[in-house]
């Protein structure tokens, strides 16, 4: 018999919950991650009493009740309400997602009728151009878009901030991306439509370690230093890493985006009065910037420290050493990708799971909800 029933490789979301899992089913599991720490992309560090989003700006959101209640049942989140704001490139703010706050302000229309029929007279105009092409679906995401919200928001909003994020022209890229925002004819700056969102009280951390309770862990352990011996110690294997590096790049590198950080601690407690702003300026080398205190502080609470933490994010293309955030999800990676699913299939020991061993963008939600219900 083995030492370990599961060697997890990775302890982010997925290999955190299902670390959590197996343990509650009486299984003996080792977790190894090659970071200094745990938790994979949702880890925080502590500066200045704020929790400092290490990579990137995370925010909880789903509409399943059961996932809901078991995050909070291992530690409790509070009342956050994501509502970033966007710097266009004329200087002038906007609030995000569409909703009539935006309309209001992009064309002075104050009613949802108003509203939808200057949206109509975009799309109108859009669609038939493609119909005439012979096109009856968006292609890509610059269709998508403008068939969606129609071209003033597509120009000002969405264009720029997206090639930024993604380094590719928007006609390049995937339609389900920007199906993600919400677009609503009400005044309401929530962007999400799910019934519950918020963050954990006391950070993402608090959270990792109760998934983590009572599991052996090993970081700063890299699972391809040292593989014959990692596929040793267990009866099965929970993979959470880059499923190309894990087949050797055998049919060719996945490529993805990451995001570089610059972080900041400024003397003042309230720096932009809001936890996302987003800059859709091309002409503008970050896309966002992350003021974290207010992930956790709200109202006149923000001055209850003397400091604020903000970050600025830089999107990048992936290179060997950086941390791969983002699959690119465009025909030529889907491909490939689907080589190695075809191998990862016929692995009978061996579980791929979460963002980068799926290549698939997800969220935290769903990641979760994967890692509980893998069959053990
Ligand atoms: P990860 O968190 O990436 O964990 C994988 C772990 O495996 C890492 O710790 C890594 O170090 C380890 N690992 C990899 N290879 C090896 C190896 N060879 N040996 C040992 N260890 C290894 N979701 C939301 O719901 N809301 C948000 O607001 C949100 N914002 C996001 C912002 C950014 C910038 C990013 C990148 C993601 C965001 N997400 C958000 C998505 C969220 O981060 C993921 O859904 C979730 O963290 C995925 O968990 P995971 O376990 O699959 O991956
Ligand atoms: N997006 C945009 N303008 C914005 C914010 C988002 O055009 O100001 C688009 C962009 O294409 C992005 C997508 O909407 O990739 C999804 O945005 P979201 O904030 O959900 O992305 P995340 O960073 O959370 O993955």
């Amino acid at each position: 018999m083995k030492l370990y029933d599961y060697l997890i490789v990775g302890s982010g979301l997925f290999g955190a919950t299902f670390a959590w899992r197996a343990r509650q089913a009486g299984k003996r599991c080792l977790v190894i991650d090659k970071r200094p720490h745990t938790g994979g992309n949702v880890y925080c560090e502590n500066i200045e009493g704020i929790n400092v989003h290490k990579y990137g700006a995370h925010i909880f959101h789903t509409s399943n009740k059961e996932i809901w209640d078991f995050v909070n049942s291992l530690v409790p989140f509070n009342r956050y309400t994501n509502s970033p704001v966007a710097v266009a490139p004329d200087g002038r703010r906007y609030n995000l997602p569409f909703n009539m706050n935006t309309f209001y302000r992009m064309w002075g229309v104050a009613t949802p009728d108003e509203a939808r029929a200057k949206i109509e007279e975009q799309r109108a105009a859009f669609l038939a151009d493609l119909r005439r092409q012979g096109v009856s679906e968006p292609r890509n995401l610059e269709e998508q878009a403008i068939s969606l919200i129609g071209r003033d928001i597509y120009e000002l909003l969405i264009k720029g901030y997206t090639e930024k994020q993604w380094g590719r022209p928007c006609s390049e890229l995937p339609a389900f991306i920007i199906k993600r925002l919400p677009v609503r004819f009400v005044y309401d700056n929530n962007y999400f439509n799910d019934a519950y969102q918020g963050i954990p009280i006391g950070g993402y951390n608090v959270l990792i370690e109760r998934l983590l309770d009572g599991v052996e862990v090993k970081t700063g352990t890299d699972f391809f230093a040292g593989r014959t011996h990692w596929e040793s110690v267990a009866e099965k294997i929970v993979f959470t890493g880059k499923i190309d590096e894990y087949y050797d790049y055998r049919f060719g590198r996945l490529e993805y985006r990451t995001v570089r950080f610059e972080t900041e601690t400024l003397d003042t407690p309230n720096w932009q009065g809001n936890a996302v702003v987003n800059y859709t300026s091309r002409e503008v080398p970050y896309t966002r910037i992350i003021e974290h205190k207010h992930f956790e502080m709200f109202g006149d609470d923000v001055y209850k420290t003397p400091k604020t933490v903000i970050s600025r994010e830089y999107s990048t293309e992936w290179r060997d050493g950086m941390e791969p955030f983002y699959p690119v999800n465009d025909a030529r990676n889907t491909a490939l990708y689907e080589q190695y699913r075809a191998l990862a299939a016929q692995e009978p020991n061996v579980i791929f799971g979460g963002r980068l061993a799926e290549y698939k963008y997800y969220d935290m939600a769903p990641v979760i909800e994967l890692a509980l219900t893998q069959q053990l």
